[in-house]
């Protein structure tokens, strides 16, 4: 590098140090939030060099702050009448390249910081899908799990009622998350519908038969899927024959298994907040049936698994272990797919160790940065969330779409668009990560890409 450049870059880290210092003193306490942030603002020096008006502009400062938070209270009345009140939110983060999208989690972890670093990725994840969305996300502290049916039918409703006068088809469209699926999406959509009088696409990850989207479910599992490929051809690899780690058993980790077997790869592995499950012989396709229908239908323990499948293990979780056993189970790639935080510089050391040569984001921050950074500098090939998992919110946007058409385009048209969109979001990464002196490196190249067209369209539209 000439000194003249390295002075340059040194200057965009003085810059990217003293909005970081700024913005840490502005969100003491939102921890989820700021590792987010950090992660994008490292890999921004250079772009603020070479654009010396989105300083003055002070679009960095602008991106960080949530155009409006909406936070209200959630009361509702269990099966033997006891009332319950919960939390409910949502961040409408950024409007820059269309209407707020992004989904809902319901769990009891949720609160303003988690929710602020998903809709702050969820900026730039959208960006990079080409598709006209904003960003935003939502969700509450309610647990469904062990609620029947009843009670997550009346808690969404009681949702539904205060967040239905924030939402519409041109202004924020949510979409599901962690504790919010198929089940989820139908109550909240009856309760918009009846409140708003309108038969309209105000959600996406509606069934099929009322305006859904095929491959909306498979979506984020089958892109993430797409995306390693992409990663492995461009170094003239491929799937076929690879041993895969996968975490978590919900929606992503379901189809990210599935897209795994249509490809030649095997998984070996899946999880849930009780602990993992190592299945040496490999999940095939009627033992991910199994766990298709434990999970989605029977609501079960993923613990099971060991007790059904002759060979598989069952390890619980231990929180105060300081790594995660998962990672350390000998494979080729690794595909978390559970939740943030799930793999740290202990657990990275160990998929080092092993030799697993791909580590791609089916979950959204499921990396630590020192784990990210040491897996790249060990040479892992590291396929970052915004890009990775974009093809969740890629296919909610064909879903919106179609619902503007009042159309349904065919499972082949969606997969073709889903798979293509998914090449361009490799290639545009790549392209940004070579162009700003990062070769290679995907986690640079997907924040520089997404921010460049977010920050454009800021300048566009003035000081909003
Ligand atoms: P689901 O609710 O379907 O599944 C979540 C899975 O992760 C479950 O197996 C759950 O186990 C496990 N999990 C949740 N919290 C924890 C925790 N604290 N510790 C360990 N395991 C946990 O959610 P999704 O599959 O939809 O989402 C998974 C990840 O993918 C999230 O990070 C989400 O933000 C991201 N994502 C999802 C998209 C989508 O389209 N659904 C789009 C893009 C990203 P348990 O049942 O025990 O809670």
């Amino acid at each position: 590098m000439l000194v003249k450049d390295r002075a340059k870059t040194q200057a965009g880290s003085s810059l990217v140090d003293a909005f970081m210092a700024e913005v840490r003193e502005r969100n003491t306490h939102e921890e989820e939030f700021l590792q987010a942030v950090e992660e994008v603002a490292a890999s921004l020096s250079g772009v603020l060099e070479r654009h010396p008006e989105f300083q003055s502009g002070k679009v960095l400062q602008r991106v960080v702050e949530p155009e409006r938070v909406i936070q209200f209270r959630v009361p509702w009345v269990d099966d033997f009448g006891e009332v319950h009140v919960n939390r409910g939110f949502r961040v409408e983060f950024n409007s820059a390249i269309g209407p707020y999208k992004g989904g809902l989690r319901f769990h009891p972890s949720v609160n303003l910081s988690i929710l602020k670093f998903l809709g702050f990725e969820q900026i730039f994840k959208n960006a990079l899908t080409t598709l006209p969305i904003g960003g935003g996300k939502g969700g509450s502290d309610f647990d469904p799990k062990g609620r029947s049916d009843n009670e997550v039918m009346r808690f969404c409703q009681s949702f539904m009622t205060e967040l239905f006068r924030h939402i519409g088809p041109d202004t924020d469209v949510p979409a599901g998350d962690i504790g919010v699926g198929g089940r989820e999406i139908g109550f909240l959509f009856g309760q918009y519908k009846r409140l708003a009088n309108e038969f309209t696409g105000v959600l996406t990850g509606k069934s099929y038969g009322w305006g859904g989207s095929l491959i909306r479910p498979e979506a984020t599992g089958y892109g993430t899927v797409y995306f390693a490929a992409a990663m492995l051809e461009a170094v003239g690899k491929s799937l076929e024959g690879k041993r895969c780690l996968v975490s978590g058993s919900g929606n992503v980790a379901q189809f990210t298994c599935e897209k795994l077997l249509d490809l030649g790869a095997t998984p070996i592995s899946v999880s849930d907040s009780g602990g993992f499950v190592h299945d040496p012989d490999g999940i095939d396709r009627d033992k991910l049936k199994w766990i298709m229908d434990l999970k989605n239908v029977r609501r079960g323990r993923i613990k099971e698994y060991a007790d059904q499948f002759k060979g598989a293990t069952y390890t619980a979780a231990d929180a105060s272990s300081g790594s995660n056993p998962l990672w350390g189970v000998d494979a080729d790639a690794a595909f978390p797919c559970a939740t943030q935080n799930e793999i740290n510089r202990t657990d990275a050391e160990h998929l080092i160790g092993n030799k697993v040569g791909l580590v791609v984001e089916g979950a959204n921050m499921p990396t630590l940065p020192q784990a990210q950074d040491l897996l790249i500098e060990s040479g892992v090939l590291f396929g970052p969330a915004k890009a990775a998992n974009a093809g969740g919110v890629a296919v909610s946007a064909l879903e919106m779409t179609q619902n503007s058409m009042r159309y349904q385009w065919t499972r082949e048209e969606v997969d073709d668009k889903l798979k293509s969109i998914m090449r361009s979001i490799h290639q545009q990464s790549a392209d940004a990560a070579d162009q700003y002196g990062s070769p290679g490196n995907y986690a640079v190249g997907a924040n520089v890409a997404g921010f460049l067209k977010v920050a454009n369209a800021m300048m566009d539209q003035g000081v909003v």
